[in-house]
């Protein structure tokens, strides 16, 4: 199994070190090609705004949907990467998205750079709580069918699965800790 992360802006390197520490084959994703390769895709924290227009104009948009619909990508959304799975965005440059997850999310939800901060999860499946960092993150304002909430913080979900796709308003990567992604690896 090949896991790829995109690799058009954003956080990437940082998910490519923890899946080397996990020993597992990772791959950069930056065009249609390289999806090709990939039965997994992490979509890294970044500016969503961006990494929405790079997909467009690499392609990749169209071929992550498509692969999506044929069941045969498993995908994990960090952050900017969550907010790009989500049917619905609110707040401001709503950036066009995959619209992959059913569920609606509101970009820089607790405000800027400043507002960012860690909190331990406790996260469904997993023994132990895990720290994560919240970077001008987004929060999760409405659920859809069949979308269940793996972990909370202050009462709203964080961290949300559906089927093969995965999402997480924080980032799990730069503490160095594996749970999340090892969690990510066993689905299926
Ligand atoms: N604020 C960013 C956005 O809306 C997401 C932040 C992140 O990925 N750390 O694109």
């Amino acid at each position: 199994m090949t896991v790829g992360v995109l690799a058009l802006q954003g956080d990437y390197s940082e998910h490519i070190g923890i899946l080397n520490t996990l020993k597992v084959k990772a791959a950069e994703v930056r065009t249609p090609a390289d999806l090709k390769h990939v039965q997994k895709l992490i979509i890294p924290g970044g500016e969503s705004t961006t990494i929405a227009s790079l997909l467009e104009t690499t392609g990749l948009r169209k071929a992550i949907i498509s692969r999506a619909r044929k069941g045969t990508l498993t995908i994990f959304g960090t952050c900017a990467g969550a907010i790009l799975l989500a049917r619905k965005v609110s707040g401001k440059n709503v950036p066009p998205t995959l619209g992959l997850l059913n569920m609606k999310i509101e970009r820089n939800a607790f405000g800027s750079q400043l507002q960012s901060f860690e909190a331990h999860l406790n996260i469904k499946g997993l023994q132990d709580p895990m720290v994560v960092s919240f970077i001008r993150a987004p929060r999760i304002t409405k659920t859809g069918w069949r979308v269940e909430v793996l972990a909370s913080h202050d009462g709203y979900p964080v961290l949300v699965r559906k089927g093969k796709i995965l999402a997480g308003t924080f980032h799990p990567e730069l503490r160095g800790g594996t749970e999340i992604h090892r969690l990510f690896l066993k689905m299926k």
